[in-house]
């Protein structure tokens, strides 16, 4: 099929426009719902695909496929979900230089529309293909109640998934690090500020202890400032520092820190774990919030051909710092093609999306799915 790449460029752009109007925000569920229908709306009709939804912990997820949409033989997946921007107003787009500017251009309602459209023009084209559609809602929080719920409690499956939500255009990631988000809290014994002999000051002593592990980190894994190594050790970002006390001449009697701690393998959550409790000492409680082990993506090498094949250049494989959904997957044993079109600033206010790049992208994963579903 000859796709006119300029009326494919408006459809994709005009409908990634639509979704970023939508501040699908973790505080605005009633947004997040009108997304999934305005979504919904969008696939419905075709024939022999069905639409399901599911909601966790009001979180709703969409799932559509061939009739019994539990285990197609290719699955794409995203989430519409965006991050909070302290300007309310800020939940809009423009087009400049050939790309969309907007909060979750990026990541990932231009990915989410290029899904939409080729499960849309695929379904249409060929009825009862084995190709799937899931849209979650709470990625940019973890992915508890998404994909983890849908691959371990409602029990979907597929041959492969497709998860434009990391990599780029040539590059097809191959590993992930794991992620442990860590809160330390430390007790003491408040006092009045001008006797500090009498109190234990709590955040004191846990900052003591927070940067000796973070001497402890930059000694064993300094950090490379130049990306040659793929900034391929573990890594340790104090991210939140908390204490009830609000008074300026009070010792406070309690404090907490939050860490954020990628690791490559071999590492794995339990041993990092482990040597960071060694190093807060026993006087630190230690309470992980999320927890995910690094993970090899499994690609299939007939995704890079064709990635080379359509853009006329090499498909890098690397590994990448940040995590995404695709663990949930691979915890299944599900493999992941996962690579996306241009994008950059993510999460910033000027978050953008190459125009050209996401046309190339349909036209990949286009290709890829009508030879492995052999439809051409
Ligand atoms: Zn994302």
């Amino acid at each position: 099929m000859t796709i006119d790449r300029n009326e494919l460029a408006s459809r994709l752009t005009a409908l990634t426009r639509d979704l970023i109007l939508i501040p699908t925000t973790d505080s605005r569920p009633a947004e997040r719902e009108r997304c999934l229908e305005f979504i919904q709306n969008h696939i419905e009709g075709l024939e022999e695909v069905s639409i399901q939804s599911y909601e966790s912990n009001g979180y709703r997820s969409l799932v559509a496929g061939p009739q019994s949409p539990s285990s197609p033989d290719i699955l794409m997946c995203g989430h519409i979900d965006v991050i909070e921007h302290p300007d309310p107003d800020s939940y809009h787009s423009t087009i400049r230089d050939g790309r969309i500017y907007g909060p979750g251009a990026g990541d990932m309602k231009g990915a989410d529309a290029v899904m939409l459209e080729l499960f849309r023009t695929l379904h249409a084209k060929h009825p009862g293909l084995s190709l799937g559609l899931a849209l979650t809602s709470d990625e940019e929080r973890g992915g508890a109640d998404g994909v983890r719920f849908l691959i371990e409690e409602v029990g979907l499956r597929a041959g492969i998934v497709i998860v434009p939500d990391g990599g780029s255009l040539n590059e097809i990631t191959i590993e992930e690090k794991g992620v442990l988000h860590l809160r330390v809290r430390r007790h003491g014994h408040s006092a009045h500020g001008a006797r500090p002999w009498l109190g234990t000051n709590a955040l004191q002593l846990l900052l003591e202890r927070v940067t000796a592990l973070q001497s402890y980190f930059s000694v064993n894994w300094p950090i490379e400032t130049d990306a040659g190594q793929g900034h391929w050790y573990p890594t340790c970002s104090l991210t939140i520092v908390e204490t009830p006390n609000h008074s300026p001449n009070r010792i406070p009697s309690e404090a907490a820190a939050t860490l954020d701690i990628r690791f490559p393998p071999p590492h794995t959550f339990g041993s990092m774990l482990d040597d960071i409790a060694k190093i807060l000492g026993p006087d630190c409680h230690l309470e992980p919030l999320m927890t995910a082990q690094p993970c090899h993506l499994d690609p299939d090498p007939l995704f890079c051909e064709i990635t080379e094949s359509i853009t006329g250049s090499p498909a890098r494989l690397i590994r990448a710092a940040g995590a995404s959904d695709s663990r949930f997957f691979r915890q299944a044993g599900i493999p992941v093609n996962l690579s996306r079109p241009l994008v950059g600033n993510l999460h910033g206010e000027d978050e953008w999306l190459d125009i050209e790049s996401m046309v190339t992208y349909y036209q990949i994963c286009q290709a890829y799915i009508e030879q492995k579903l052999s439809l051409t």
